[in-house]
């Protein structure tokens, strides 16, 4: 797996049980797409709708610990998780 910002390799959360903090982080994903509301008919009781939101076009952005340290990678990763309502 690859950062979605800088294309570097990703290495899995580390454990350690000997180290001060006891793991490290080296990556973030998010799952985000393009959100549309619908509506249905609750299958338990059909005179009540239920409405939420589909998620289409679903993808991964990768974020390696390197990329969220700057300011405007956190802005942009911030931007796609608030675009999920
Ligand atoms: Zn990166």
């Amino acid at each position: 797996m690859v950062c979605s910002h800088c294309g570097r390799e990703v290495k899995p959360t580390r454990h350690s049980a000997s180290s001060e903090g006891g793991y490290r982080v080296d990556y973030y994903a998010l799952l985000t797409g393009d959100c549309e509301p619908i509506t249905i008919k609750n299958p338990r009781d059909e005179s009540v709708d239920l409405s939420f939101f589909q998620l289409k076009n679903p993808r991964w952005v990768i974020s390696c610990a390197d990329c969220l340290s700057r300011p405007e990678i956190q802005k942009q990763v911030e931007d796609l998780f608030s675009a999920v309502p």
